[in-house]
């Protein structure tokens, strides 16, 4: 498997600073909708306030996941500082450029990653 050239890495850090930007902005919207599902519980029947407690506990998990991805992000980003973005965290080879494109803030080889999540 290759290294990224600068020119990769480059653009993975612009990927991957969007990215952060977008889960930002995702973040507040979340914070802003659960609020109003909060308010709006004492005025609706029944029925909707199931619908809106449904809404605000996929609001939650929409948000839990954001802040996973936004801290695997800013890891993401860190390692770059550091220079040693791009490397399997486990086997050490690096991640192929097709698969950091995808996902820049991955931090195992797809082999790797297909042992841990079978753990
Ligand atoms: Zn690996």
């Amino acid at each position: 498997m290759d290294q990224l050239t600068p020119k990769q890495t480059q653009e993975l850090r612009s990927i991957l600073q969007s990215t952060k930007t977008k889960l930002e902005q995702q973040l507040l919207d979340a914070e802003s909708a659960t609020g109003v599902v909060i308010l709006d519980q004492s005025t609706v029947g029944r029925v909707s306030r199931v619908d809106a407690m449904q809404q605000q506990s996929m609001a939650v998990s929409t948000r839990a996941k954001a802040q996973d991805t936004l801290r695997k992000v800013l890891q993401a980003l860190l390692r770059m500082d550091k220079e040693d973005f791009g490397y399997c965290g486990q086997c050490y080879e690096p991640i192929q450029f097709n698969r950091l494109k995808v996902q820049p803030q991955a931090s195992h080889c797809l082999k790797c990653q297909d042992q841990l999540d079978h753990i």
